[in-house]
């Protein structure tokens, strides 16, 4: 016998439209490419969604047709987000920090239709679209018709103006019904390993990780909030915070492409910010800013880190120095994205290293998530906090195929998908991503965990970023290279950096050499690339005679 409860499809429209109806006067706030404020409501924004989908109905664009974005964060991506998964396209979020190669890639493998993008790109676009294949349309510029920049676009590319086409649009459209399993938006890897793969959510996927993500143990958005999503629009549906932000009526302060610490900073404390979500790249330039103007946060305080492994010292600055809970999330494009989430909680009688080594693991499965770490062969392993293996999970909100390959081929028999991260997770589920599978240092047979001595050097005073990497040795076959960043006016002592180590890891942990940079290079989602520093540092040990 069935339940005799309503059935209504979940879809991405509803969520405006509540936010229209129900919070219709909370802020929309924009910083423009040209630093001006833009503000609006949820309310406009829902009306000019809907103008937006009879301008993509005008454009030919029908249910399931790709159309693309390239743009930061702004009132516009939103209104496409809506516009076009409302009406049954595809919303797909192109990393503008990808090369012109790989842009064309993935515009030629989408098969997109129409692409949408802030003026800042041009050169991207046009670089991108002299390599495509002839599926696009048009690029239509996301600014005024008297804003328009010259774009060259190879025969059959129209160029078009945003504002104008919404002028010539009406507000008329109604939201249709449609299956929920229906593609909503699509959004590819950064293609870390081999070409960019895209993982397409569905309106009932997203549905459910907004309500998931908008439990009181993982973002928790309220009527109220102020929220200021860092993490691009472009990176996984920003984490999920263009819809979990609405769907609950809280605040969105979109900070475009101004994502340095001075700029955070006076934007959170000039919209009176309270919560916020980012890599650790941005919140390390944040700690840093604050730390050298001694300007302070009046308003913010709760920061989601994620994308890459949060140093506990960036945790304990947070709170220590600015009063400011630092929680951390793990996930990936492939789970839309959040996977676990490391909610605050007092456990009575814990010491305040062992609450601090607890709160920087990745945290419990997310209500909706099953998870579990495996051996190579696809044996479960023990839940013991110290033995390592392949992180598996399963649920709502997983990929189960890339775009344009076989049914559940990203699955294995049991419908595991496999991250390609290596963790242990504790008797009580707090998962531990101990490194990339990619990047694990292998020694002498022995698993070395990259992810811990960076978090080491991390904590030390003069050290701003730190990346570990697998150099080749002819004895032990890897050994760890620490690669360093100083602190702006700070020089490191070296040895003193390796002392730092002793009695905090085993002795064959401690790296073989040091090496200070400048910078380290980061990836298009703004992690350090450890695929860039390996093949530079490959042979660093036996070149330089360190290997013995
Ligand atoms: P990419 O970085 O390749 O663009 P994703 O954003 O999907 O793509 O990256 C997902 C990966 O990022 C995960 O598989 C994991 O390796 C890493 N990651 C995400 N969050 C964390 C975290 N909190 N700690 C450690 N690693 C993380």
């Amino acid at each position: 016998m069935f339940g005799l409860m309503q059935e209504r499809p979940l879809l991405i429209a509803s969520i405006i439209q509540h936010a229209a109806r129900h919070h219709g006067s909370t802020d929309v706030v924009s910083r423009l490419l040209d630093g001006s404020t833009h503000r609006t409501t949820y309310r406009q924004l829902e009306a000019r969604a809907r103008r937006l989908a009879r301008a993509l109905q005008r454009l030919g664009v029908r249910m399931e047709d790709r159309v693309a974005t390239l743009a930061w964060n702004s009132f516009r991506h939103l209104e496409l987000y809506y516009g076009i998964s409302g009406m049954g396209a595809v919303c797909h979020t192109v990393n503008p920090r990808l090369s012109a190669d790989d842009v064309a890639y993935i515009l030629d493998h989408a098969q997109d239709r129409f692409l949408f993008a802030d003026t800042s790109f041009t050169a991207l676009i046009e670089a991108a679209a002299a390599k495509l294949s002839g599926h696009l349309r048009g690029v239509v510029l996301l600014c005024h018709a008297a804003e328009m920049p010259s774009l060259a676009l190879p025969a059959g590319i129209e160029v078009l103006c945003y504002e104008t086409l919404m002028d010539a649009a009406d507000e008329d459209f109604a939201w249709p019904s449609f299956d929920e399993r229906t593609a909503a938006s699509l959004c590819y890897t950064s293609g870390t390993t081999g070409r960019p793969k895209g993982a397409l959510y569905s309106h009932r996927s997203v549905l459910l990780h907004t309500m998931a993500q908008n439990s009181a143990a993982v973002f928790g958005l309220r009527p109220g909030d102020r929220m200021l999503p860092v993490v691009p629009m472009f990176h996984v549906n920003g984490w999920g915070s263009p819809y979990a932000a609405p769907a609950m009526g809280a605040a969105m302060i979109m900070p475009g492409r101004h994502l340095d610490g001075a700029s955070l900073a006076s934007l959170m404390n000039a919209e009176r910010v309270v919560f916020s979500a980012g890599v650790p790249t941005v919140w390390l330039g944040l700690l840093q800013h604050l730390r050298s103007s001694g300007e302070r946060l009046h308003t913010v305080r709760r920061l989601v880190i994620g994308g890459s492994a949060c140093p506990p010292a960036l945790i304990e600055a947070f709170d220590k120095e600015y009063g400011i809970t630092v929680e951390h999330a793990w996930g990936m494009t492939e789970t839309s994205p959040l996977g676990t989430f490391n909610t605050p909680v007092e456990v009575p009688g814990e010491d305040a290293t062992a609450a601090l080594r607890r709160k920087a693991k990745q945290g419990h499965a997310i209500f909706g998530i099953d998870m579990r770490i495996a051996d190579d062969m696809g044996h479960e392993l023990p839940w013991d906090g110290t033995t390592s293996g392949n992180l598996q999970v399963r649920g709502h909100w997983v990929c189960s195929a890339y775009f344009g390959d076989a049914p559940d081929s990203a699955n294995d028999a049991e419908g595991w998908f496999t991250c390609g991260d290596v963790a242990t997770i504790t008797s009580d589920g707090n998962m531990e991503i101990t490194d990339r599978s990619k990047d694990v240092i292998k020694s002498g047979g022995e698993w070395i965990s990259s992810i811990l001595l960076e978090n080491i050097a991390v904590a030390q005073p003069d050290v701003a970023e730190a990346a570990v990497v697998a150099a080749a040795h002819p004895k032990w076959d890897e050994r760890p290279v620490l690669l360093v960043v100083p602190r702006q006016g700070k020089t490191i002592d070296t040895a003193a950096l390796l002392g730092a180590y002793r009695g905090k890891v085993p002795n064959y942990w401690v790296p073989d050499a040091v090496v200070v940079l400048d910078e380290l290079p980061h990836t298009a989602t703004g992690k350090i690339s450890k695929l860039t520093l390996r093949k530079q540092f490959r042979n660093h040990l036996v070149a330089t005679g360190a290997a013995g």
